[in-house]
């Protein structure tokens, strides 16, 4: 029976992963120090056989060692989460991000075991040519601009990852996220859509950052651990960065509008100048859309679900456990 390790596995993304990797009767070991993980997302894990978890920082714990030691595979999740955190926090990113994949690495590596990093489209900067490919040229703002070092950061752990694959003591990959959505999101860290249904279940107003032309594309979190628990059994996959989202592409503006639509019509919707909503010369991202051509071609990847089964899914999800 493949067993697992999850760092980050009670946070949004890592929850999921878990009861997949537990539906598919592996066995998982989750590793969170619940900095802004939870416990209650994993209470559909709780007693299920195979699943055990640890609350400790595994960057200092030396347990962890023996944990990926009796591992067959190593899910590393744990980073810092969303804009606002990272412009509230921009040391906490930093080292965050920089020293847990150091650490989840070098441990992974001494052992050999499969390893799979998640990693975000922040890594493409400014890349303003839309759709992101992973071997595209990147541009970044400059580093007095806190928002670059999420994405920076992220490279980082990248770079040391595919360092770390060309000695073949480590079998690794990287999933390139694309604004993964879904049931148990929540809105505390920036996280359009979870937001704008809070915001429009309160009666408004929803807070759309500049004009709301910028545009993103969501994805089902069912559909992104599918997706990353088939990268991490890919042998074709070793080496690789792979983006992993959806590519139908909608602006924030009509995001904003089919929410109000659907959850409150009567709900404001308010334009807020984003030097108000983040800081002064905030830069933010006009469009981003992955090219999913090479998760296709690796792992037969398409995204199964439109925004608006995503919104149903969340909603209902909601109706179950306010
Ligand atoms: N956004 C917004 N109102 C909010 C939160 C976010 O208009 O209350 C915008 C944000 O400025 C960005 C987009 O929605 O243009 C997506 O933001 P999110 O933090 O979800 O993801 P990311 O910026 O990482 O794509």
């Amino acid at each position: 029976m493949t067993r697992n390790v999850v760092t980050g596995g009670a946070g949004f993304i890592g929850s999921h992963l878990t009861e997949f990797l537990l539906g598919c009767g592996e066995e998982v070991v989750v590793w969170d120090d619940l900095s802004t993980g939870s416990m209650k997302n994993l209470e559909a894990c709780m007693g299920k056989p195979g699943f055990t978890y640890v609350i400790s920082d595994f960057i200092s714990d030396p347990s962890f060692d023996n944990a990926v030691r009796d591992a067959d595979c190593v899910h590393h999740l744990a980073a810092a989460v969303g804009v606002e955190l990272i412009l509230r926090s921009p040391v906490r990113t930093i080292e965050t991000n920089i020293r847990g994949c150091e650490r989840a690495l070098s441990v992974a590596s001494r052992y050999g075991k499969r390893f799979l990093l998640t990693s975000t489209s922040e890594v493409y900067g400014k890349t303003s040519s839309v759709p992101f490919s992973e071997e595209d040229d990147v541009t970044y703002g400059p580093t007095s601009k806190h928002r670059w070092s999420y994405g920076i950061s992220k490279a980082v752990d990248e770079f040391l990852l595919l360092a770390y694959c060309d000695s073949p003591a480590l079998p690794g990959v990287v999933a390139r996220l694309f604004n993964t959505v879904g049931p148990r999101q929540v809105p505390y860290y920036g996280m359009v859509l979870p937001r704008f249904i809070q915001q429009a279940k309160r009666g408004g107003p929803l807070t759309v950052h500049g004009t709301g032309t910028q545009s993103r594309c969501f994805a089902h979190v069912s559909d992104v651990v599918r997706a990353l628990h088939a990268l991490m059994h890919t042998d074709a996959a070793r080496g690789q960065v792979v983006n992993i989202g959806s590519d139908e592409e909608i602006s924030i503006l009509a995001l904003a509008k089919s929410i109000v639509a659907r959850i409150n019509p009567s709900a404001e919707i308010r334009f807020i100048p984003y030097e108000e909503a983040f800081e002064p010369g905030f830069e933010d991202l006009e469009r981003r859309v992955p090219n999913l051509e090479k998760a296709r071609s690796l792992i037969g990847f398409a995204p199964s679900k439109s925004l608006d089964t995503i919104i149903d899914d969340i909603l209902e999800h909601q109706r179950h456990s306010p």
